[in-house]
């Protein structure tokens, strides 16, 4: 499936930013699970970057 950026952009509730890589990530189905830190949920599009995030949280925000 092919996005335009203002689309990805345009809808902010169902799309996230990785903080490790700057992937967009879909929010309902993001393919790297999920983090939470500092009360806020984090996207991943990998595990590796959820693991990276994990390890070193403050090094990506
Ligand atoms: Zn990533």
């Amino acid at each position: 499936m092919t996005q335009q950026l203002d689309t990805i952009f345009g809808k902010a509730g169902d799309t996230a930013i990785d903080p490790v890589c700057k992937m967009v990530v879909d929010k309902a189905n993001p393919s790297g699970g999920t983090a939470e830190h500092g009360g806020t949920t984090y996207y991943f599009c990998s595990t590796g970057c959820q693991h990276a995030f994990a390890e070193e949280p403050a090094k990506y925000l």
